[in-house]
């Protein structure tokens, strides 16, 4: 029989947006529920280090990160619940949620902090070496790769981090990149020029991952100028092309742009209903930053505890009538 959780705030994700929601709805005595879903944490705990996320002079750690904000979340009184959600309604309040567990989560006021997702390719082989070569997470599978040669596709912030971590463990990394510039903070590549592992290919696409039953031996390439054919041979292959927010739930209930991302009134983490908040990258294409999600996290919470002390007030109001 499903368990019906109820609270007058539902947080849906447990990454730094939905974690300090949490904190600052806790605080003001909304008894938050946090539903972390399948990356405790959020994207922060698949990384290293994290040395712009302010308070720390030392560079820290994105899982040690999250670990103490999910802390400091629930020592202020946050429950937090290990679920995914499947299904929303959002024609409350309550807001409904279903979770994969079959629990049920009502919520009087609805905080979205799905986040984002890795973007994948999308070309032949991809799928099918998921796992056997071709990943998208140099912190979870870099060590599988000691003293191997590896690629990694992209020009952003996170491929340049992802390339400059897996030279702990492989021995040549080759950065594959479609433009002739990078994306990336200056910093990072400025560590990614002077690495004497790193090699970068400019002006590359990967047309398909090669390889078969043993695994990915190569990636197949077309030069995006020119538009001629190339290979590299390659043990393993980390696509770092960006994330994608996640908001399959939400698709036609809420409105999304063009990129799928929740569109909020601007400047607010407001959605059109009424007592429903987007915070974090699923509703930021422009900032993207733990610092941002943090700080979008804190505003959907101020303005939840403005919507439910006016619903609370009118309601009080009524019955006093
Ligand atoms: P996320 O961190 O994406 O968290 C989303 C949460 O939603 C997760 O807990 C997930 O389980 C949950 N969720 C999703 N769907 C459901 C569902 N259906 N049901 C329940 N829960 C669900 N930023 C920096 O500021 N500094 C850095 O050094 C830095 N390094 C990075 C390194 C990497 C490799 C990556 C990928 C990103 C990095 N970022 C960094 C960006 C930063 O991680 C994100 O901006 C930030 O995590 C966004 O926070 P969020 O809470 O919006 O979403
Ligand atoms: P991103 O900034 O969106 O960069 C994606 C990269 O992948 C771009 O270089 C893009 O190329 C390339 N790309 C996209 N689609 C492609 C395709 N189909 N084929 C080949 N290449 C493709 O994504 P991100 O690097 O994951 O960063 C996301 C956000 O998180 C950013 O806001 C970033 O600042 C933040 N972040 C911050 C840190 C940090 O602060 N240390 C670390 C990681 C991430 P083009 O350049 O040609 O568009």
């Amino acid at each position: 029989m499903a368990t019906v959780h109820k609270t007058r705030m539902l947080i849906i994700g447990s990454g730094p947006a939905g974690l300090s929601a949490a904190i600052y709805g806790a605080r003001a005595g909304m008894e938050p529920i946090v539903v972390q879903g399948l990356q405790p944490g959020g994207q922060l705990t698949i990384t290293t280090d994290v040395e712009n996320y302010p308070g720390f002079r030392d560079v820290i750690q994105g899982p040690w990160l999250m670990q103490e904000m999910q802390a400091q979340a629930e020592h202020v009184g946050t429950r937090m619940l290990w679920d995914t959600i499947t299904e929303v309604s959002l024609d409350g309040p309550p807001f409904r949620a279903h979770g994969d567990s079959g629990d049920v989560y009502d919520g009087d006021c609805l905080v979205i902090a799905t986040g984002a997702q890795a973007r994948w390719l999308g070309v032949p082989g991809e799928a099918e070496l998921g796992g056997k070569g071709v990943s998208a997470c140099a912190t979870c599978d870099g060590f599988f790769y000691r003293g191997k040669k590896v690629v990694v596709i992209g020009g952003g912030n996170t491929a340049v981090e992802e390339a400059l971590y897996i030279t702990n463990h492989a021995s040549e990394v080759v950065l594959i990149h479609r433009r002739d510039s990078l994306r990336s903070e200056k910093i990072l590549q400025d560590r990614l020029f002077a690495n004497p592992k790193i090699s970068v290919l400019w002006n590359k696409q990967v047309d398909h991952f090669i390889g078969g039953e043993k695994g990915l031996t190569g990636v197949a390439l077309i030069d995006t100028l020119t538009g001629a054919p190339s290979e590299v041979a390659t043990d393993g292959a980390f696509v770092a092309i960006g994330h994608a927010p996640a908001t399959e739930l939400f698709k036609g209930k809420l409105e999304l742009d063009a990129g799928g991302y929740i569109v909020v009134a601007p400047g607010t983490p407001k959605t059109a209903i009424p007592g429903v908040f987007a915070c974090g990258d699923v509703m930021d294409h422009t900032y993207r930053q733990a610092v941002t999600a943090a700080g979008t996290g804190c505003m959907a919470a101020l303005d939840a505890e403005r919507f439910l002390a006016e619903r609370e007030f009118a309601a009080a109001r009524l019955a006093a009538e």
